[in-house]
């Protein structure tokens, strides 16, 4: 039976457990194996020209990658999903394959480090150039288009001031223009939001954070049409070889069948982590969707189904309280990353951002009272208590 066209929750719940014709498994077996046996020649032969006739070598094909691949297609509603290794590489290899010297790409200025490294640092060797501007000025951005515009990045939610973008306006600006929208949308998942449902072409995971869930594996996910993702899979990650490990793909698979229950949980902690930050004396600000106050309220309410795990919010003691309230946390783990069991805190201008010089970094919205919160799935009030004590710290 197929899971496509049932409800979300149904195919996570279901996913990889239609692929053990040996067994007759319930669930998924890890492949870990490089190579498939050919029973003859002409098997051999059929297989080495195209993965439709079967399985070859693990870096092109393998049968717990693509269960992995079909369960995100199947979550995003597109078309095709491949699995990477992590979510940077995804990313290279669908910049690698898409484009070419005399292209050009816009991107929002809120984007993830390593994807604008790509664009700043290694694509202009190449002859591609980028531009960097705020999505949520969409006048803009159809000022920014040029006729070799060939692809538009952005991420929503994005750090740190969790922007939202609205999906629907930049696609309809791409598709007038023709070219394609990568939304990078590992913060919101397939439960918050389906870009593909508001018109973007291919849909992006950092799998390493919510769809993994517990912080154990790294990966990375692209879903979007087949007349895309065959070059993306056939030339980009064939040759480049960003494959996902099998093992990995089963751990992808695990985390997606309570994604859903995680995301409820994650998403309604967040939300009161925000109410009662917003009411603290010695917050100055606090970034969450979900707030009113936020800049982008409507149209997060508009594409996503709730408000996301991830905050940040700005301390009114600055550097120090910063600092003051990473080393008074005891519940809260200090950590970068996001999406996991655990509550995650980090102090990006002490930390993570060190190295931008102050302008710079409060340019893109980090001052130097701002912290970072991945709200975890412990029992809230006792997330709050931390912060209470912690706060009282500062
Ligand atoms: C973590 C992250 C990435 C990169 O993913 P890796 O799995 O660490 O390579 C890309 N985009 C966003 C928004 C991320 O949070």
């Amino acid at each position: 039976m197929s899971i496509y066209g049932f409800s979300p929750e149904t195919i996570a719940a279901r996913v990889g457990t239609e692929v053990d014709s040996a067994y007759s498994s319930l669930g998924v077996p890890i492949y870990m194996t490089n190579n498939f046996v050919f029973e003859d020649a002409a098997q051999g032969a059929a297989r080495c020209r195209s993965p439709e006739y079967g399985d070859l070598y693990t870096r092109i094909s393998n049968p717990t990658n693509n269960e992995l691949g079909k369960a995100i297609a199947a979550l995003e509603g597109g078309e095709a999903g491949l699995a990477f290794s992590t979510g940077m590489a995804a990313i290279s290899t669908l910049l690698l394959t898409l484009l070419k010297a005399g292209d050009h790409v816009l991107c929002d200025d809120t984007t993830y480090s390593a994807t604008a490294w790509l664009l700043r640092e290694l694509l202009p060797k190449f002859g591609v150039e980028s531009a960097f501007l705020d999505f949520t000025n969409l006048d803009a951005v159809r000022a920014a288009m040029k006729p070799n515009t060939r692809l538009m990045i952005f991420e929503t939610p994005c750090n740190p001031t969790m922007k939202i973008i609205d999906i629907a306006a930049i696609s309809a600006i791409a598709r007038e223009r023709g070219a394609v929208t990568m939304a990078d949308s590992t913060f919101a998942t397939p439960f918050l939001t389906r870009p593909i449902e508001h018109g973007a072409d291919i849909v992006m995971h950092s799998s390493t954070k919510y769809i993994c869930g517990h912080g154990d594996a790294m990966g990375g996910l692209l879903v979007g049409p087949k007349s895309l993702m065959e070059p993306i899979h056939g030339d980009g990650l064939k040759n480049l070889g960003g494959t996902a490990s099998p093992f990995n793909s089963f751990l992808m698979l695990r985390g997606l069948k309570t994604l859903a229950l995680r995301m409820e949980r994650h998403c309604a902690s967040a939300m009161a982590v925000a109410r009662y930050l917003d009411a603290h004396p010695k917050v100055a600000r606090v970034y969450y969707p979900g707030l009113p106050s936020h800049p982008q309220h409507e149209t997060a309410k508009r594409q996503m189904k709730a408000f996301g795990g991830l905050l940040t919010f700005e301390l009114k003691g600055g550097l120090e309280a910063g600092v003051a309230l990473m080393n008074s946390l005891k519940l809260c783990a200090l950590a970068v990353s996001l999406g996991e069991a655990n509550t995650l805190a980090s102090h990006p201008a002490s930390m993570t951002h060190w190295y931008v010089p102050k302008e710079a970094r409060e340019a893109s919205g980090i001052t130097d009272g701002l912290v970072r919160f991945s709200t975890g799935l412990e029992n809230i009030e006792e997330i709050i208590a931390d912060l209470e004590q912690g706060l009282a710290g500062v």
